[in-house]
């Protein structure tokens, strides 16, 4: 696993060195539609700070990680997610992690079933 996840897909992105709508972005963060949706909305909140994962996070991450879960609840609200939505954040390879950048998935639009896979 590399030491900075800068050099992810998720980092070209956040440097736009990779074409990609924001549906928002502030200082510490960018909202994208997932490339390949599991559901009618599945959106990505991913922080600018390369963090490789949340088991990667530390305590000076804190105000950014509940920041990052604000962001999710506003953009879950401005998609329309009224009726509800998940939030999943996979880590690792057990977790089915595929990017090593952190993201946070917000799925909805669907009726959602438990448990996960
Ligand atoms: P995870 O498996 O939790 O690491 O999630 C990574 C997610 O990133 C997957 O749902 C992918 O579909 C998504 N993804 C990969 N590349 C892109 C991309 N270029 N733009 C948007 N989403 C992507």
């Amino acid at each position: 696993m590399a030491a900075d996840s800068g050099d992810t897909i998720f980092g070209k992105i956040i440097r736009k060195e990779i074409p990609s709508d924001f549906l928002y972005e502030d200082d510490q963060c960018i909202v994208i539609k997932d490339i390949s949706p599991q559901a009618p909305v599945h959106l990505l909140v991913i922080p600018k700070k390369p963090i490789i994962g949340l088991s990667k996070a530390d305590e000076s991450d804190k105000q950014l990680l509940g920041h990052l879960l604000i962001v999710a609840k506003k953009v879950a609200a401005s998609q329309g997610l009224d009726n509800g939505y998940r939030v999943v954040i996979n880590d690792g390879s057990d977790g089915g992690q595929t990017v090593m950048h952190l993201h946070i998935h917000v799925l909805g639009k669907r009726q959602l079933v438990w448990p996960p896979g």
